[in-house]
């Protein structure tokens, strides 16, 4: 980084020490460059000191940390504007701050606990309360635990389940492979970051994503067939959760993976990130969708950035469809806006040819004669959207079972504690 010549091209008195988009900074310029960029992203008044009757009326803001370089970042940065409302409004803020963990210390085997690190940081940053979540808070009441059925013809079929102490990390371990397990992890983690600020009355969710980690996303979404989702994890705006409306905020999404890594790196954040230790395969036939478009991304980032902003900008033009049905996947919550049934049998072949030589046929009799057939039996028929159903299909012969709740307003969130300690 020290190696650039020439004073910063921003305040002209400084050295430079890094060079983005072609131009030269300084420290203090670079830090001002990328703090300039999530505070446009968050200009509203609902962020604003406020005086007077509107003082009691304070915004309530989660931040989703990931303990991954973007989302401390993100932190920093926010804390940096927090302590300078303070300094200007004698010592007022504009809003609360709740920062949200879901521990990913075992289910991506990473390096280190949130729990561990928590403490670290609360030297750095005093007086900030962490909010730490276990994957299984995802199921916080085990009577709403359903199994799902999916037959040839892509119906599925909603069936009791009972079982004493059911973990959602079983259920990850069983599925096919791993972009399945990655699309219920992300299925899972929306949930609890939603749930979370509903029941924290934050009206705003705070997420790390820079540009080349959207960019990543609108892929992969694509890939796996939860295109219709792209408008809504592209683009700031409000996702409905049961009877409220969430602002989701991406303030960094002006911002380049590498010019995250820079600002880590200024700001010594190193020392908080967490990563998984689960190498990433170098095979890509082993490597989930995700990690095959963050390839990607991160290869075509060095020489052609505009690639990343263009895949952005584009999407970010997309609308949530309307047209079609309106009706809810059960497990993914996402509007169905085509029946992907129809669609599916008529792409797939469900019907084996004709038999042939009496090789063929004795081997068909004794397949038949062997085979375990699930009779489709009773039970409420359940709607799937495309990604699910692909998801699903490879897990349902050892069964998927997911919470199911009955209707949104169910009380759900009664039972729901949050589990674990504050910190
Ligand atoms: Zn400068
Ligand atoms: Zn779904």
């Amino acid at each position: 980084m020290s190696d650039i010549n020439g004073s910063c091209s921003r305040c002209k008195t400084e050295a430079a020490i890094l060079i983005s988009r072609k131009e030269k900074f300084c420290k203090t310029c670079f830090a001002r460059f990328i703090g300039g960029k999530q505070r446009k992203q968050m200009q509203d008044e609902k962020f604003k000191v406020k005086y007077g009757k509107a003082e009691n009326n304070v915004t309530r803001v989660l931040l989703a940390l990931s303990f991954g370089v973007s989302s401390l970042a993100l932190l920093d940065i926010i804390l940096l504007m927090l302590k300078e409302q303070a300094g200007m409004h004698h010592g007022k803020q504009g809003f609360e701050l709740v920062i949200l963990n879901i521990d990913e210390h075992t289910t991506n085997s990473l390096t280190q606990s949130a729990r561990e690190i928590v403490p670290l940081m609360k030297v750095r940053y005093p007086n900030l309360t962490f909010k730490v979540l276990s994957l299984s808070s995802f199921v916080n009441n085990q009577a709403l635990l359903a199994r799902i059925s999916l037959y040839d013809d892509f119906s599925a079929i909603v069936k009791d389940f009972s079982a004493e102490d059911f973990r959602i990390a079983d259920l990850l371990d069983r599925c096919p492979n791993k972009s399945s397990r990655e699309d219920l992890l992300h299925i899972i983690y929306r949930e609890l970051v939603l749930r979370t600020a509903y029941l924290e009355n934050c009206g705003t969710v705070l997420y790390g994503h820079n540009m080349s980690r959207l960019a990543n996303d609108v892929i992969s979404l694509t890939v796996k067939g939860r295109g219709s989702l792209v408008a809504e994890a592209l683009t700031d705006g409000e996702v409905s959760y049961r009877d409220r409306k969430i602002q989701i905020i991406h303030p960094l999404r002006d911002i380049l993976q590498s010019e995250v890594d820079k600002y880590a790196e200024l700001m010594t954040l190193g020392v908080f990130t967490l990563t998984s230790s689960i190498p990433v395969s170098t095979v890509t036939k082993n490597m989930t969708i995700g990690e095959i478009t963050s390839a990607y991304f991160e290869m075509v980032e060095s020489d052609y950035a505009s690639v990343v902003s263009t895949v952005v900008k584009t999407a970010d033009k997309l609308v949530p469809p309307t047209a079609g049905t309106t009706n809810t996947c059960r497990v993914c919550k996402a509007v169905i806006h085509h029946d992907p049934k129809s669609w599916l049998r008529n792409i797939t072949v469900n019907t084996p040819s004709e038999l042939t030589t009496d090789e063929e046929r004795a081997v068909h009799a004794k397949y038949m004669a062997e085979r375990v057939v699930e009779e489709k039996g009773s039970g409420e028929k359940a709607d799937l959207c495309y990604g699910c159903i692909v998801t699903l299909g490879g897990i349902t012969s050892a069964g998927f079972v997911w919470p199911m709740e009955k209707d949104s307003s169910e009380a759900i969130l009664n039972d729901y504690i949050l589990s674990d300690k504050e910190d």
